[in-house]
């Protein structure tokens, strides 16, 4: 649920914080080649995805010389020199965080299992045996088959299927309003994601001047979450 969390508290999307996130989450690796058309072959481990939303396009974040030479001229890719590129995947990012964000309010109140099965399908989950004798471990198939949007279906089935699915229960969102980040509570009173927005929210009254003016600042600049624009 970690990589669904973070993704979700991204706003203002640029490469910088898409490659973060997929260092973070090591999603790194997993591809040796990306489709069956052809266009280039690859036995590289890089940073390239595909998405549902755009099926024929392949998005890099790290291409190698050898592998520039590989790709067909002709052949739909997104190079990360190419900022404008990425506009069209980040603005239909912020569409795919408001739809996870209403699902996981959902998922608080109880699984739904025919979302949950859907997923199953589309995520390419399969599973095989668990180090235990009699238990069973999910993985995603690797390969071309595997989107961005697989990558946070998976994240989100994963717990349900080890069990944990309890943790849906302590999702909350942020009661400071210059924030508003989605969080996982350690203590069921906890309102907040951090120290920092404790502070702020309970000195909001005193802070027109001094650094907390500043820190709400800096934040108004940085922009809320995106779902809350
Ligand atoms: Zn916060």
């Amino acid at each position: 649920m970690k990589l669904l969390l973070d993704f979700l508290n991204v706003s203002n999307w640029t490469l910088e914080k898409l490659e973060a996130l997929f260092r973070k989450h090591q999603l790194y690796g997993y591809y040796s080649y990306y489709n069956d058309r052809k266009d280039f072959y690859s036995d590289y481990y890089d940073t390239r995805f595909i998405t549902r939303k755009f099926p024929q396009r392949v998005y890099f974040i790290e291409v190698s010389d050898r592998e520039r030479e590989l790709i067909r001229p002709d052949a739909d890719v997104v190079f990360p020199e190419n900022e404008n590129g990425y506009k069209e995947l980040f603005a239909y990012f912020k569409d795919l965080q408001a739809n996870w964000v209403k699902e996981l309010q959902g998922t608080v109140k109880g699984p739904d299992l025919d979302y949950i099965n859907k997923i199953g399908e589309s995520a390419s989950i399969r599973f095989e045996s668990g180090k235990k004798p009699g238990t069973v471990v999910p993985i995603q198939r690797r390969g071309y088959t595997t989107t961005f949007e697989g990558f946070l279906e998976y994240d989100y089935i994963f717990p349900f299927i080890t069990g944990q699915n309890d943790l849906y229960n302590k999702l909350r969102f942020c009661a400071n309003p210059q924030c508003k980040k989605i969080f996982l509570y350690k203590v069921p009173k906890q309102k907040f994601c951090c120290e920092d927005c404790r502070h702020a929210y309970h000195n909001r009254r005193k802070i027109q001047s001094g650094y907390l003016a500043k820190k709400w600042r800096e934040g108004r600049e940085k922009g809320l979450p995106p779902y809350f624009k």
